[in-house]
This record gives structure tokens, sequence and C-alpha cells, in this order.
């Protein structure tokens, strides 16, 4: 099998704990790193009983535009239509942050939230290879100097898409609505 530059450069194992742990991981404190469908071998049921353990998080990137959203009354929501079938935005799966939801799709000011994996003592607790793809992507040049192997937002937006309607059904499973009603966001 002829495998693509990324996937060659991905096999390599880019981990550098010397230049990390010098950073203090800011990188995993920050947001936890965007998992791909490859790590759950493109299996739903994997993706389901990912998020059933708490440790996982649906997350969304939104257009450019912000057309993902929409008014509906007093309140906003997702424009679902567009969602469904825009190449623009997408939802995708990552570790959970800490604190945070399992419905993790509206972001608000800059505040950090460490991946629920990670901490200051140990790093990340995950092994190597059980890291999400886009976190082994990250090549660490030196502390805090870090390299991608993939464009990762492009990335994203293509591997995530066959899977909206699916991980649509699961944010209704888990949006909590008291969470999100101060904010004025719904879904329907
Ligand atoms: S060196 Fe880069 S990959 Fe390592 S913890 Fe810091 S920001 Fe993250
Ligand atoms: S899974 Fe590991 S590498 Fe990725 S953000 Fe969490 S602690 Fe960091």
């Amino acid at each position: 099998m002829i495998m693509s530059k990324e996937e060659q450069l991905l096999n390599c194992k880019w981990e550098n704990k010397i230049a990390c742990k010098k950073c203090g991981g800011k990188c995993c404190q920050r947001t936890a790193c965007e998992a791909s469908p490859y790590d759950f071998d493109c299996d739903r049921t994997k993706m389901v009983a990912a998020l059933a353990t708490g440790n996982y998080s649906i997350d969304l990137i939104p257009d450019k535009g912000r057309r993902v959203f929409k008014t509906l009354g007093s309140m906003w929501t997702l424009d679902v239509d567009f969602l469904m079938h825009s190449h623009e935005t997408t939802f995708f799966m990552r570790p959970r942050n800490q604190g945070q939801l399992i419905v993790d799709i509206i972001h608000i000011g800059n505040e950090l939230s460490p991946c629920v994996f990670w901490s200051r003592a140990n790093g990340c607790r995950l092994p190597y290879e059980e890291r999400p793809k886009y976190g082994r992507g990250i090549i660490p040049v030196a502390p805090g100097i870090c390299e991608n192997v993939f464009d990762t937002h492009t990335m994203l937006l293509s591997e995530w898409h066959p899977y909206k309607e699916f991980m649509y059904q699961m944010l209704k499973k888990y949006f909590d609505q008291d969470w999100y009603r101060p904010l004025g966001f719904t879904i329907r």
C-alpha cells in the first residue's frame, strides 16, 4: 500500500518528552487535541463507547461566516440544514476538557481548560499510540516551538463530513439545555 506523505510522517513517533516537559504542556493546557474518525477505526460504535466514558467531547468548527448559527425567536441555534450540506463546518470529537461539557461547541473568552488526560505532574497519560491523530501530528521541535504534520482544520472538515448526521444525533443525546440556556442557545 502506498502511503501519503502525511501518513509516512505520522508513522514516525514525534514524541519529544524533554521539550514538552520544559514547555509544561502549553498545547494540552489550552484545549485537548483533535481526534480523527480513524482513531475509532471509523466505527460509530466505538465513537459511542468513547463518548459514554465521559472522557470525550463533541466540538464544532464553525464556518467563517458563522452561517451555521441562526436565530430562533429570542434564542439562537444551529442551522442544521446548512451544517449537514456545507463543507465549511463540521462536528468533530476530541478528548474532553477538564470541567467542560460533553457537548462543548460554544467557546467563550480565552479561558484555559486542560485536557482530561493531562496533568502537570505527568503530562499526557495516554500511551503515544492511543493519542488522537492530530495530537500525534504535532512535532515538538523545541519547548513551545512545534510544527504540524497536517493542515488540521482542512483535514477535520473532510474527515468528519460523512459523520455529521451521526454526530448530530450524539449532540442531541448529550446536549445540556440547562447549561446553554443562559447563553441564549438551544438545539432544535
Ligand atoms: S512543546 Fe509543543 S507539543 Fe510539547 S507541550 Fe509544548 S506546545 Fe505541546
Ligand atoms: S490527549 Fe494527550 S496529547 Fe492530546 S491534548 Fe490530551 S493530554 Fe495532550
